[in-house]
């Protein structure tokens, strides 16, 4: 992730990618056979190339903010357009490390940095990452990782919800999960329709309403636990 001037700018992640997925096998001269000569390394490189321009490209899924599609974008790209509305859906991750006080929608991954803090506006990315201040609405179509202190305000809403062990927070709105790991000091309404899992340091107080808890041994729940049924034979049931 680069920061120039305080800015989020983009990273370039098609690099980072290319560098790690393309890189050959290395072979050692004594491992290459009676030669003292170092063999060409003439079927990595085929493979290597291969791998780059031939093979797929590595997607992922992403769902259209504008009506919800969910489809299938190659993880390279800096943008997309969803193809049953035609809407345009920024990809670019951003990186936060001053006061960010306009509006971010991309279904790339947002990091904000320990300077940094987003306050009073609406962020709509895959994952987030909060080290620094929080003051906002968020819609996350990934993960929400709390590595921070203090107060979180705003409404949140994930696909899995994971506190640091050693993050001490207070969610001030509501946080609507799918799956949620707490392994810090939360106090939360949290609602999950899946499982809510107190790792071993985690300390929950609040509401939690969830379709399952796990908890570890040393884990500590204050507050109210509802169980809400959400499994397929209680649809069928009710
Ligand atoms: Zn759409």
């Amino acid at each position: 992730m680069d920061i120039s001037d305080g800015k989020p700018v983009v990273r370039p992640n098609h690099a980072t990618k290319l560098a790690t997925a393309g890189k050959p096998p290395i072979q050692h001269a004594s491992t290459g056979g009676a030669d003292s000569e170092p063999k060409p390394l003439k079927r990595e490189g085929v493979s290597f190339f291969r791998k780059i321009f031939q093979s797929e490209p590595e997607k992922r899924s992403v769902d259209c903010f504008h009506c919800g599609k969910l489809f299938d974008v190659v993880c390279d790209a800096q943008s997309s357009q969803c193809p049953k509305c035609g809407g345009y859906i920024s990809l670019k991750d951003f990186g936060v490390d001053n006061d960010w006080r306009r509006r971010i929608q991309t279904r790339g991954d947002v990091i904000i940095l320990k300077s940094g803090s987003i306050i009073g506006v609406d962020v709509q990315c895959h994952d987030l990452t909060v080290f620094g201040k929080l003051e906002a609405s968020v819609e996350c179509s990934g993960t929400l990782r709390i590595r921070s202190h203090g107060k979180i305000v705003g409404n949140l809403k994930c696909r899995e919800l994971r506190v640091e062990r050693g993050a001490v927070v207070e969610f001030q709105g509501e946080i609507h999960t799918e799956s949620a790991f707490i392994d810090g000091d939360v106090k939360a309404q949290i609602t999950c329709s899946g499982t809510i899992t107190l790792e071993k340091k985690a300390h929950l107080q609040g509401l939690a309403r969830a379709g399952g808890l796990i908890v570890k041994a040393g884990a500590k729940h204050t507050g109210m636990m509802e169980i809400v049924k959400v499994s397929s034979d209680d649809a069928i049931a009710v």
